[in-house]
């Protein structure tokens, strides 16, 4: 049976780790600070808001929570992210996605500054993270290589799949695999709708990351035996026996791959809890100017 790749478990360490550092920098007369933008009352995205800005708060880290209705403009949200870009105390801001479908994404992620785009979506820092250069790297895909990292799992020379293209996940994680970096240097080969025979690539693959968001998209038949499996998917699906009439499973068929895989994210508990705690890291880096300096994984 697969090791289980508890992130859980890491993002706790990792959160207590980020306490001394914060302590160790408010000594030094500098409090990071993360201010959030909620637009709408998307139910899932206050979810998202309120946890992020708790675990500020445990860490140490200073935030601002702001919560606009659903018609705000874009020019008030551009408004916003001026001030904020402007604002000493303010060292990462973060837009909640989706934004109400009358505001402009791509507009509003341009107007956050670089140095304070902490979920890393700004291209800016997605050519950064293209060419190798430090700046901010996306939280989930971060997320990822720091499992990969502290499970001491080898990706140099491996053979790395990535299923899903996605701005988020699976591109930015697809060019953080093949940099040469000593938590990095696969081969990597990227899947998504348009690929013939997805099984051919994903039974070659030494480390298997999927992020589709289909339930259950890929099963024991799809692997190899002795695979590194990293599922990124959460996906509600009906479950008239749970208390809350479903459950949260991920792209991955838990039961038919994990016996054939050495190592697995379980969904929750998996890839999940390591977004916060790359944001709290990623924020901890903006405030000490380290995002800009210092390559996250080198
Ligand atoms: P997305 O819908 O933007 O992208 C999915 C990608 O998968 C697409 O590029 C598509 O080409 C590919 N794809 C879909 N079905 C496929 C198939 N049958 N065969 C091959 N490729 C296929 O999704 P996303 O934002 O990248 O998120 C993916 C999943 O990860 C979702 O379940 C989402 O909820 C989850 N997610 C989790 C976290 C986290 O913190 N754990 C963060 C972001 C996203």
């Amino acid at each position: 049976m697969a090791e289980i790749l508890d992130g859980k478990q890491l993002a706790r360490t990792i959160r207590t780790e980020l306490k001394e550092k914060v302590a160790e920098l408010k000594s030094s007369g500098i409090t990071p600070g993360l201010a959030l933008l909620l637009v709408g009352d998307n139910p899932a995205s206050q979810v998202y808001v309120r946890s992020k800005a708790k675990a500020c708060a445990e860490v140490g880290i200073f935030s601002i929570v702001e919560k606009r209705p659903a018609e705000t403009t874009q020019e008030e949200v551009l408004e916003l992210i001026a001030r904020w870009n402007a604002d000493p105390r303010i060292h990462g801001i973060l837009v909640q996605l989706p934004l109400p479908a009358h505001i402009d994404e791509q507009a509003v992620l341009l107007a956050i500054d670089p140095r304070k785009d902490v979920d890393g979506f700004h291209p800016e820092n997605m050519g950064r993270l293209v060419e190798g250069l430090p700046g901010f790297v996306p939280c989930t895909p971060a997320g990822i290589i720091e499992i990969l990292r502290r499970y001491n799992i080898s990706t140099v020379g491996k053979h790395a799949v990535v299923l899903g293209r996605s701005n988020i996940v699976g591109k930015p994680i697809a060019n953080l695999l093949y940099q040469k970096s000593a938590y990095a240097n696969a081969t990597v080969t990227i899947c998504h709708t348009a690929t013939q025979d997805l099984a051919q690539y994903t039974r070659s693959a030494d480390i298997l990351i999927v992020a589709a968001g289909r339930p259950q998209l890929i099963t024991g038949d799809y692997v190899r035996e002795g695979v590194v499996v990293i599922d990124v998917g959460i996906n509600r699906i009906e479950d008239p026996s749970a208390p809350k009439g479903y459950r949260l499973v991920g792209d991955v068929d838990f039961d038919s791959v994990a016996p054939k895989a050495a190592a697995i994210t379980p969904v929750p508990g998996g890839v999940g809890p390591m977004t916060i705690a790359m944001l709290l890291t990623n924020t901890l880096r903006a405030a000490t100017g380290e995002a800009f300096s210092v390559r996250q994984f080198d």
